[in-house]
């Protein structure tokens, strides 16, 4: 007897997909929440808190043209420049299939990117391409507290990775923002201790604010497991830390440069 396996993404849609625009709301004086819908949007697929969204844009007022294929990186350069989209990377903070919607949460870090420019124009009806591309946080069973860590841009993955640990899961989380007004409301079961940290005047990327906190931080004892993302030198500089420092495996520790700071 043969036995049909069916596979885990059966259904899913693995190209870019053409989704729009349904509103645009600021969260904080630089974190915009974007809604976008498509009718593919029901296969899109959630994998976990930090489910990418690759987001394929244009020029405003100019039309979209999405490479369609899931071979979409070759067939994006097989594109003429003048119709190729721009590419970033994004955190899909909330999936509701069956309204076919998604939400990002964009970072408005001024109109030198791309991404940030169109986040703070985005209106209703404008068209923007969207690609699932699988999720990293993976807490092996055998984790006994978790600790998260990052700047605004992880806020999204951190802030529902948080959301969704069962009550009673030990599990530490520090977000760097600028300061108070660019905290949001986040649900904390019971169990999580949540710290916003404020870089204060020093712009994004460019505080010591996480890794001075990491150090004189007293870490449980038991076995962890870390998530660490934002911008690139603050998370090699933390991933060092629990490595070399406090003695972490190396394989508890999941960590991604999620931005650079430009050099000069
Ligand atoms: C897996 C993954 C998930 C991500 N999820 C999110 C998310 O949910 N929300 C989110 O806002 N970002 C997220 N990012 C980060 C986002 O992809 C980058 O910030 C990206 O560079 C923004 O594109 P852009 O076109 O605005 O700027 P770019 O054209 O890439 O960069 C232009 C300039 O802006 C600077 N810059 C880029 N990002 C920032 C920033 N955040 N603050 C200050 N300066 C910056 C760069 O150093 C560069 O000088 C994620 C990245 C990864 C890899």
């Amino acid at each position: 007897m043969t036995v049909a396996t069916i596979p885990v993404e059966a259904g899913l849609i693995k190209r870019p997909m053409l989704a729009e625009v349904v509103a645009n709301r600021p969260l904080t004086p630089h974190l915009r929440r974007i809604t976008l819908t498509g009718m593919e949007i029901d296969r899109f697929g959630y994998g976990g808190p930090d489910q990418l969204a690759r987001i394929f844009l244009t020029a405003p007022g100019a039309e979209l043209h999405l490479p369609d294929s899931e071979q979409w990186w070759p067939a994006l350069q097989a594109m003429p420049a003048e119709l190729r989209p721009v590419v970033r990377n994004y955190t899909v903070r909330r999936l509701d299939a069956g309204r076919r919607e998604l939400d990002i949460d964009f970072v408005l870090h001024g109109d030198g990117g791309p991404a940030s420019a169109w986040a703070r124009r985005a209106a209703p009806g404008d068209p923007i391409g969207v690609l699932s591309d699988g999720s990293d946080y993976a807490p092996p069973v055998d984790t006994e507290w978790q600790l998260l860590i990052g700047d605004e841009t992880a806020m999204p993955a951190i802030t529902a990775a948080v959301e969704a640990l069962p009550p009673g899961t030990r599990a530490i989380a520090l977000i760097e923002v600028g300061s108070t007004e660019h905290e949001i409301e986040v649900r904390t079961p019971a169990g999580v201790t949540l710290t916003w940290l404020h870089r204060g005047g020093t712009p994004a990327g460019g505080s010591a604010v996480v890794i001075r906190t990491l150090r004189e931080l007293a870490l449980p004892a038991g076995t962890p497991y870390a998530f660490v993302a934002g911008e690139s030198a603050m998370v090699t500089t933390v991933r060092r830390h629990l490595c070399t420092e406090r003695g972490m495996a190396k394989d508890r520790v999941y960590f991604c440069g999620y931005w650079k700071v430009a050099a000069h």
